[in-house]
C-alpha cells in the first residue's frame, strides 16, 4: 500500500505540483523545486506569467466563492488522530485544489466543479475534472452522446458498413500511417474508420468521407469546446480546433463497447433485480443486450444512424442472472445457426433478394455471443 501511495505521489509530482512533498519523488519535479538547480529557462513561466497575464483579467471567483458549502475541510471521526494516509491526502488535495483554482476559467460547469471537489483525490486540472465527472456519470454520458448524435443526424449517403479488410491488410496499412492520404491504397481509403465487427457501434464521423474535421467530435459529429465540453459556455463561437471528441462521448463509447465494465451502475438501476426472471441479481449476474447485436446487424441495419446507437446504450442493456443469460445465449445461437443453414441452402439453389444481407456475416463474431 505504501508503495502505491508513493507511486501516486510520484505521478502527482510528475504532474508538476510545486509542493515540498513531491521532492522525494520524480526527477522532473526536482528540476522545478530544487534550490540547487540554477534557473536558466525553467522558472520563466512561473515568474513572467503573473506579471503579464494577470492585470487585464477581471478577478476570478475563488473555489470558496463558487461553492461555499464544499470549501469546508473534511474532518475525520472526532477524537481519532489523522492517519498518515489521510494527512498525505489532505496535503495532496490542497495542492490539487490550488492548481485547479489557478487554471479554472471564470465560467465552468458547476456540477463538474462540485463533483471534482468531492472526490477523495481532487482532480488538479479542469480537463481531468470534466473527465472524472463523466466517468462517474456513465448513464448520463450515454444519454448525452446519443442526444448529440441525434442533433447531427445521419450524414447524407452514409450506410452502416463493416470493414472487409483482413487484419493483415490492416497491419500493412498501419505501417504507412503518417504519410500523405494519397499514399493510402484506394481500398484503405474507402475503409478508413470502418469497424470490423458489428459489436462496435456504427460511427459515421469516424469514417474518412464523413469526418467533420478538427474541432468536431468523431463520435457524435457535434462541435467540441473547451475541456471537451459539448456546449459553448464561454461564448467563443468557435469549436476548440485541438479537440476531436467530447469527454462525454468518449465515456459513452467505452460504455457501448464494454457495458460489462459498468455492471454495478446497471444493477443499481434495476433495483438489483434480474431483468428477465425478476429474481434478486446474484454476484455472477451478467450484462446482456436485450436485442442481440447480430440481429441489429442482420435486421435493423437500415435504421437511421442515431437511432441505431440506442442498441448499444442503456435502452438495450439489461443485467440478468448467469443461468438466464446462458439460456438466452443458447436460444440465440440456435436461431443463428438455423438462419445460417437456411441461407446456405438458398445460396446453393436460388439467390436471395438481398444477397448482401445473407452474406453479411461478422468475421469476428462467435456463436453464442449475444
Ligand atoms: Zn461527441
Amino acid at each position: 500500500m505504501a508503495t502505491l501511495w508513493r507511486y501516486a505521489l510520484a505521478a502527482a509530482g510528475a504532474g508538476r505540483f510545486g509542493t515540498g512533498m513531491a521532492k522525494t519523488a520524480a526527477t522532473t519535479t526536482q528540476a522545478r523545486t530544487s534550490p540547487v538547480q540554477e534557473k536558466p529557462a525553467k522558472p520563466k513561466p512561473a515568474e513572467t506569467r503573473p506579471a503579464k497575464a494577470k492585470p487585464p483579467r477581471t478577478p476570478k471567483p475563488t473555489l470558496a466563492e463558487r461553492l461555499p458549502a464544499s470549501a469546508a475541510p473534511e474532518e475525520g471521526p472526532a477524537g481519532t488522530p489523522p492517519s498518515a494516509a489521510s494527512l498525505w491526502r489532505e496535503a495532496r488535495n490542497a495542492a490539487a485544489r490550488a492548481r485547479l483554482e489557478k487554471s479554472l476559467p471564470a465560467v465552468f460547469p458547476l456540477p463538474v466543479l462540485r463533483h471534482a471537489l468531492s472526490r477523495p483525490l481532487v482532480p488538479p486540472t479542469p480537463r481531468l475534472a470534466v473527465e472524472s465527472y463523466w466517468r462517474h456519470h456513465i448513464l448520463r454520458a450515454d444519454r448525452l452522446a446519443r442526444a448529440l448524435a441525434a442533433a447531427s443526424g445521419q450524414p447524407e449517403g452514409w450506410t452502416w458498413r463493416l470493414g472487409t479488410w483482413t487484419p493483415e491488410d490492416r497491419r500493412l496499412d498501419k505501417r504507412r500511417r503518417g504519410k500523405a492520404v494519397e499514399d493510402l491504397s484506394e481500398a484503405a481509403l474507402a475503409e478508413k474508420g470502418l469497424a470490423f465487427s458489428f459489436r462496435m457501434p456504427p460511427a459515421p464521423f469516424r469514417e474518412g468521407p464523413f469526418a467533420r474535421g478538427k474541432g468536431h467530435c468523431c463520435i457524435c459529429g457535434q462541435p467540441v469546446y473547451r475541456f471537451g465540453w459539448h456546449r459553448d459556455l464561454w461564448g467563443t463561437g468557435t469549436p476548440n480546433r485541438n479537440a476531436a471528441w467530447h469527454a462525454a462521448c468518449v465515456t459513452a463509447w467505452k460504455f457501448w463497447i464494454a457495458p460489462a465494465d459498468h455492471v454495478k451502475e446497471l444493477k443499481r438501476r434495476q433495483g438489483h433485480r434480474c431483468a428477465q426472471s425478476g429474481k434478486r441479481l446474484l454476484k455472477t449476474a451478467e450484462v446482456d443486450h436485450r436485442v442481440p447485436l447480430y440481429r441489429i446487424w442482420r435486421e435493423e441495419r437500415a435504421r437511421p444512424w442515431p437511432e441505431l446507437l440506442g442498441y448499444w446504450g442503456l435502452p438495450n442493456l439489461q443485467v440478468v442472472n448467469r443461468a438466464v443469460h446462458a439460456d438466452k445465449c443458447a436460444a440465440e445461437a440456435g436461431e443463428r445457426a438455423s438462419v445460417r443453414r437456411r441461407t446456405d441452402l438458398e445460396e446453393g439453389s436460388v439467390r436471395l433478394d438481398s444477397p448482401e444481407i445473407s452474406k453479411a456475416r461478422d468475421p469476428l463474431s462467435r456463436v453464442g455471443e449475444g
